[in-house]
């Protein structure tokens, strides 16, 4: 026999080999299992999705694009891609090229912009502060570094995109590519009058639908199809695949956009992750999803009814959307005190800056709440209603610790009565509580 001595671990368990790491999951599975996750851009996986996600498909060089590769041996990662394109292309009617393997949400804007733009060019987007994100032109990130942002935002009485402030900066701007799509707008976007407003400038609409793309799936928000130049996305959020990103053009910018992914930006394609989407895909093609789809806008409205009752500023008076914005100055608090006070009670939201905001973005007047992840999990009305209560009493209770904990333990019992999905998730879980 000539085998060499091969290292016994690379067959063992991760908790064989690796009990440090093991330690650190299964206390992130607990948490899971006992937190109400409300979140909006955060939502559980299927088991599916997972095994796709951790497949010996991470062995595999593919760069490159379906039947053109610049490694041997990818007929069957061919495949793999093949079908997560085909896929996206029947989940969004009208769309016409998508390119599935940016790495996250973020990355696929920076292909999308590459596409679009030189350095330096100029570009009209929703500001951070009002809803926009961080890759759309805010000063620390690329985008903001190597192109010339102008920003547009909401109405401070209503809430509401500023149209005037859209084509204020588009007439003044000039640019080249105007961006529709945001973080925390609770509000259908009309992607036509934004593709209206771009085209008669002779600038190109971008929508980057992250947030509400599993919405547009399931076709509960207007598509940004066919009005659209360019479409990006993550597959993590409403879309509940894994986490990472997709880009749309239209036909004739197909290679383009190609080129700009990859070599432009990135090497080698994650095929897991894009097993994972193609997986995550299938799933949103069917009914079920659409079912899911609106009980989680169902729960959204249910939701910033109860919040509404109980004294938070719903901004906009409600929502479109699975998400919601607070004002929480009218309960005494700030964004980072009534998050800080729901944290300790196992309900996670995040703080965020509010239309007409007075305070630094580390410590905001608002609170977003989003119902993918819980609706996941089969919450319902009932549940949003106790999420409500709880919510408003953790922030009147937020310096009795006694208080807190008696909110948190009832937070957890309802929350282990709806498993994270997957056995291996309630098997992590099971194994931490021992
Ligand atoms: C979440 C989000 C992104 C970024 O996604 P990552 O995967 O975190 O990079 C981009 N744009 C918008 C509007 C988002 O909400």
């Amino acid at each position: 026999m000539s085998q060499h001595a091969r290292d016994p671990q690379m067959d063992m368990s991760l908790r064989e080999a690796d009990p440090e790491l093991s330690a650190a999951i299964t206390s992130e599975a607990l948490r899971q299992r006992d937190h109400i996750e409300l979140i909006a851009s955060e939502n559980y996986t299927s088991a599916a999705v997972r095994e796709a996600q951790g497949s010996i498909l991470t062995n595999k060089y593919a760069e490159g694009y379906p039947g053109k590769r610049y490694y041997a041996g990818c007929e069957f990662i061919d495949d793999v891609e093949n079908l997560a394109r085909t896929r996206a292309l029947q989940l969004f009617a009208g769309s016409e090229h998508v390119n599935v393997q940016p790495h996250s949400g973020a990355s696929a804007n920076i292909a999308a912009f590459t596409a679009a733009m030189s350095p330096g060019d100029a570009f009209v987007a929703m500001s951070l502060d009002q809803g926009g994100h961080l890759s759309h032109g805010s000063p620390v990130n690329i985008s903001g570094k190597w192109f010339t942002p102008t920003f547009y935002g909401v109405r401070s009485d209503d809430g509401l995109i500023d149209w005037d402030a859209v084509e204020r900066a588009v007439e003044t701007a000039k640019p080249k590519v105007l961006i529709a799509g945001a973080s925390a707008y609770p509000r259908l976007l009309d992607f036509e009058r934004f593709a209206r407003i771009a085209h008669a400038s002779g600038a190109q609409l971008m929508v980057d639908m992250a947030h509400i793309s599993g919405i547009v799936a399931a076709g509960l928000h207007p598509s940004p199809f066919p009005h659209a130049d360019l479409v990006t996305t993550t597959t993590h959020k409403t879309l509940r695949g894994p986490r990472g990103g997709m880009a749309f053009a239209r036909a004739s910018a197909a290679a383009t956009l190609d080129k700009s992914v990859f070599p432009g930006n990135q090497g080698g394609p994650l095929m897991h992750v894009i097993a994972a989407k193609a997986v995550a895909f299938k799933f949103a093609l069917e009914p079920a999803f659409r079912t899911y789809m609106e009980q989680t806008l169902a729960n959204a409205q249910t939701l910033a009814g109860a919040l509404a009752a109980c004294g938070f500023g719903v901004i906009t008076g409600g929502t479109d959307t699975h998400l919601i914005l607070c004002d929480v100055t009218p309960l005494g608090v700030t964004g980072k005190e009534a998050t800080l006070a729901l944290e300790a009670v196992g309900i996670t939201i995040n703080k965020n800056s509010i239309p007409g905001e007075t305070r630094s973005p580390m410590v905001t007047s608002g609170v977003r709440y989003g119902t993918p992840a819980a609706t996941t999990r089969g919450m319902g009305a009932r549940e949003m209603e106790k999420i409500a209560q709880w919510s408003v009493d953790a922030i009147a209770r937020r310096d009795d610790p006694a208080g807190l904990a008696h909110i948190a333990r009832e937070v957890s019992e309802l929350a282990r009565t709806f498993p994270v999905p997957g056995r291996d998730a309630t098997m992590l879980a099971e194994e931490g509580s021992r």
